[in-house]
């Protein structure tokens, strides 16, 4: 569904991706995890689409299509979902308006009848009551005045509804309490399915006690330096991320 072509990425004069590969298969979690600064953040600035971030070398196929040549708009309608660690505020724009606007955009591009009013408020209550919200922040700002675990709520509630094919999760547990993760970790759960695949990045391996992964990768100076199974995310949490540094250095 997703391959990731020897990256190289700069910000400035900077190289921050230094030759990343990675392939994601349909109905595949994947946790990229690996220190402060190792690039986690910038790859998934580059899947979304943000400026500043130049692709010198390298290829991202989505679903067989160059996904650099993608606008954002079309990305999101194509079912790609982003969260990130600070989600964003919008003034003036409540969460109900923004989130039927997001699903009927997704809607009419999928060859889908849009949502009227009705049958939206139907959907989006019942979602609402799976990830603990209550209906007062349907008619709330977008994210403004949220805590931080309103906001991943949030987060969970706009990827449930929208059914990307592809979730990328930028850290999405930093900070979280207890409740707060767990209800990030079912909605992600929720969501996996053979047509489905969602990459998330994680520092911690908490989170991935929650969602299990099927991959875990570590990116390493801006490369992946080490991939293995869910067991691999057990052993960073016990031996830190040094002995990984060691062996990229050493070119291992
Ligand atoms: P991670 O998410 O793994 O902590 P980042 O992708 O955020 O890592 O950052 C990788 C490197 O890129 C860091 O050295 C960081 O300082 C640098 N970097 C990130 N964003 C910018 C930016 N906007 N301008 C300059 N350097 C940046
Ligand atoms: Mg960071
Ligand atoms: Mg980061």
């Amino acid at each position: 569904m997703l391959e990731i072509k020897d990256l190289h990425v700069k910000i400035g004069q900077k190289e921050i991706l230094r030759g990343l590969d990675l392939a994601v298969g349909a109905g595949e979690v994947h946790a990229i995890m690996g220190p402060n600064g190792s690039g986690k953040s910038t790859l998934a600035q580059v899947l979304a689409g943000r400026e500043n971030f130049h692709i010198e070398s390298g290829s991202i196929t989505w679903n067989g299509r160059d996904l650099c040549s993608m606008p954002i708009e079309e990305r999101a309608r194509e079912g790609l979902f982003m969260a990130f660690q600070y989600p964003i505020e919008i003034p003036g724009v409540s969460n109900a308006y923004f989130l039927r606007a997001a699903v009927n955009a997704v809607r009419r591009h999928r060859g889908e009848p849009e949502l009227d009013a009705m049958d939206f408020l139907t959907l989006v209550k019942a979602e609402m009551k799976t990830v603990g919200m209550k209906e007062e922040f349907l008619y709330r700002s977008v994210n403004e005045g949220f805590s931080g675990g309103e906001k991943k709520r949030n987060e969970v509630l706009q990827m449930s509804l929208l059914q990307p094919s592809l979730a990328v999760l930028d850290e999405t547990d930093s900070g979280l309490d207890i409740d707060a993760l767990r209800v990030v970790a079912e909605g992600v759960n929720r969501l996996r399915s053979p047509d489905r695949a969602l990459i998330v990045i994680t520092h911690y391996q908490r989170l991935l006690e929650y969602i299990v992964p099927d991959h875990v990768h570590v990116l390493s100076a801006g490369r992946i330096a080490h991939s293995g199974g869910r067991e691999l995310a057990l052993e960073l949490e016990e031996r830190g991320y040094g002995w990984i540094k060691k062996e990229a250095v050493q070119g291992k």
